[in-house]
């Protein structure tokens, strides 16, 4: 990555053409329009606080460093900022009027009220700024690294700089807008926040099944976002249409995998409905958020429910009630080596030889308790669990 320190542009030249977007929270542009403040990727603005904004002007009147700003080069003429929008914004802000400070007297004073010779020291007040150019994978390197100071971008905002363009805007304003009416309806379905681009990282894992960067990489200089909007739309008609209930445990599945799997099969949202209530009436499910995959798989493969097991109590009293009556009879105590004809006819096994077994199977109504538990030697539960 090649970078050039830059200390001849002044607070003066940053301000020049600077536009704040009051109603999108953001600083847009400056450096007499050659600089993107804050790039669709960047977060919102957050020093307006009146502490930390405040913070920046008295620290450059007071001639401290406000530290490393970084520039992207976009192209010869152009420039992205990549670390620095929030002071930049808190700066421009300052300048063009939108807040005040408090000068030595505790008055609050906006830019235009404070003595010319502190305007000029804002004014002629250069910044360090590194003007960097690089690969994707340098950049995205280089983001990691700054980021460390601040608060971390996660995952998702880390993709939207490096494949920063058309593609990402467009994505951005359907799956990251806090106005866009869908997202009640996703958030049944989806767990995460519309600023964290949480809605958009579903919708990108759903459509590249999981090769995100390959996908966003592939699709980044798209002038539409038909296709992701598409396969997102049907995932979440699919899960509407296939369960007439809406249950917290739904929120966050990998619905784009069940999906995939499962879309092809066709369901009676009625019945699906009735034994969706029924398992969640059930107090031995003990994983109600397998019960989704569970009815679309065809109610056969429990494990997903991990059913409540027989306690160690019960395992304990069960064998022992079990291997007194076996030791009388002079039989095995697992029944069904009782009931074969090799040498284990008469085997006592040791608890620890043994696995609890539901005499009737749950998925027929046996209950987890002491009356419908027995138990088995290792190789019989396991060939009855088999069945
Ligand atoms: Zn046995």
């Amino acid at each position: 990555m090649k970078t050039t320190l830059k200390t001849n542009i002044t607070i003066k030249d940053i301000c020049e053409g600077f536009v704040y977007n009051e109603l999108e929270g953001k600083g847009l542009f400056g450096l007499s329009g050659r600089l993107t403040i804050q790039p669709e990727y960047q977060r919102n603005y957050i020093y307006a606080d009146g502490k930390k904004d405040v913070a920046v002007i008295n620290s450059i009147l007071k001639k401290y460093p406000i530290g490393l700003i970084y520039f992207v080069k976009v192209t010869d003429n152009k420039f992205e900022v990549l670390d620095g929008q929030q002071r930049i914004t808190s700066i421009g802000r300052y300048v063009s009027g939108k807040f005040a400070i408090k000068d030595e007297n505790g008055m609050e004073q906006y830019f235009s009220g404070i003595a010319s010779d502190k305007q000029k020291i804002i004014m002629e007040t250069p910044l360090l700024i590194y003007e960097c150019e690089g690969t994707e994978t340098e950049i995205k390197e280089w983001f990691k690294t700054i980021n460390i100071a601040g608060v971390p971008l996660n995952n998702q905002e880390l993709l939207n700089a490096v494949y920063s363009g058309t593609f990402v805007t467009l994505c951005k304003e359907e799956f990251s807008n806090s106005r866009n009416s869908n997202i009640q309806k996703w958030s049944m379905y989806i767990s995460g926040s519309v600023n964290r681009q949480e809605f958009l990282e579903c919708a990108l894992n759903w459509v590249s099944k999981d090769n995100v960067g390959d996908y966003m990489g592939r699709h980044r200089n798209d002038k539409n976002i038909n296709q992701i909007k598409a396969y997102f739309n049907s995932v979440i008609d699919w899960i509407s249409a296939v369960f007439k209930d809406v249950e917290n445990e739904m929120k966050g599945l990998e619905w784009g995998r069940l999906y995939e799997e499962y879309h092809k099969n066709a369901y009676d949202p009625n019945a699906i409905s009735k034994k969706l209530r029924k398992l969640y009436a059930d107090p031995y499910v003990k994983n109600r958020r397998g019960i989704f995959e569970f009815l679309l798989g065809g109610s056969t493969d429990t494990k997903l429910l991990d059913i409540r097991i027989f306690d160690e109590a019960t395992k304990n009293s069960v064998y022992a009630k079990q291997t007194e009556a076996a030791g009388k009879k002079g039989i095995s105590n697992c029944p069904l080596c009782a009931i074969g004809h090799d040498s284990n006819k008469s085997k006592i096994w040791k608890l620890t030889e043994m696995d609890a077994d539901h005499v009737t199977a749950w998925s027929k109504g046996g209950a987890t308790i002491v009356k419908n538990c027995q138990m088995l030697c290792k190789t019989h539960n396991r060939a009855k669990g088999n069945k």
